[in-house]
């Protein structure tokens, strides 16, 4: 929590400073993000498959592309609507001549379709949820392409902070099972390796088998109500429930912590 807020709050906007001015690269943009995605992976303890898009969206975090859009627009707008005019005449006359500073708004202005006079009569707000929307597309279309994410696309509908994390292991086994990332032994399908449960013989030890079907963790499941057999649902939603919706969510993180220490206990046997 610390970690998030120092990165939004104090890293970040030092980092931005100016940006809204000078221009930076896609290259530049990219890297930034690269660093960004870095620092959320630290916070949430993600495993190196994690997607970014996961990342950005349990974070609840804009990126970084789209803030220096916001930024930018922002910019334009205040100080076309602003007291000194000689600023003013500059923008006009870069835009006209299309100087190259001007490369950068005009082509923010047109992934959003917008036009510098619409900006100019937007307020704050409105510029921001224009940016909101094009990112949020962007991140859908991520996630969309991710078959690895189908349980969380269902569920996870926004960028949106999530509160259930904390500095305790159970939040990062936690988001590891709602990101599909857990290390099960799935993992190995790419590698030749044991794809089996290490309790079941014959069956793949996936999401679905650990949390819904392994008999080793009965007892531990007997806590949750959403975990109770026979499942009379699609196994993939009462993953999603058990991962997603909020009721009783400390328990549900308890006992997903339980069942992942056993789990990493007979590995070892
Ligand atoms: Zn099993």
């Amino acid at each position: 929590m610390i970690g998030k807020t120092f990165w939004k709050s104090i890293a970040l906007p030092s980092i931005l400073y100016g940006t809204n001015v000078i221009n930076l690269t896609e290259t530049e943009i990219e890297k930034l993000q690269r660093i960004e995605n870095g620092v959320y992976r630290k916070i949430l303890g993600a495993t190196k498959s994690t997607a970014n898009t996961a990342l950005r969206g349990e974070i609840g975090a804009s990126s970084m592309k789209a803030r220096v859009m916001d930024g930018k627009l922002q910019y334009l707008n205040r100080t076309l609507n602003g007291k000194k005019e000689i600023l003013k005449i500059i923008i006009q006359d870069i835009q006209e001549k299309e100087g190259r500073w001007w490369k950068q708004p005009a082509k923010y202005l047109e992934e959003l379709s917008l036009g510098i006079r619409q900006i100019r009569r937007m307020n704050k707000a409105e510029i921001k949820t224009e940016t909101r929307k094009w990112d949020t597309e962007k991140w859908k279309e991520e996630i969309e392409s991710k078959v690895s994410l189908e349980i969380y696309r269902t569920w996870k509908k926004e960028i949106k902070e999530e509160l259930i994390y904390d500095n305790t292991f159970a939040s990062v086994i936690s988001f590891r099972a709602r990101t599909n990332t857990l290390k099960l032994n799935i993992v190995n399908r790419h590698n030749g390796g044991n794809v089996n449960c290490n309790f079941c013989e014959n069956e793949e030890e996936d999401l679905i088998h650990f949390l819904l079907f392994c008999q080793e963790y009965r007892k531990e499941r007997n806590e949750v109500i959403e975990l109770q057999q026979p499942y009379e649902e699609d196994p993939k939603k009462i993953v999603g429930l058990f991962l997603f919706s909020e009721t009783n969510i400390e328990k549900k993180k308890e006992v997903l912590n339980i069942m992942w220490k056993k789990r990493q206990n007979s590995t070892r046997r």
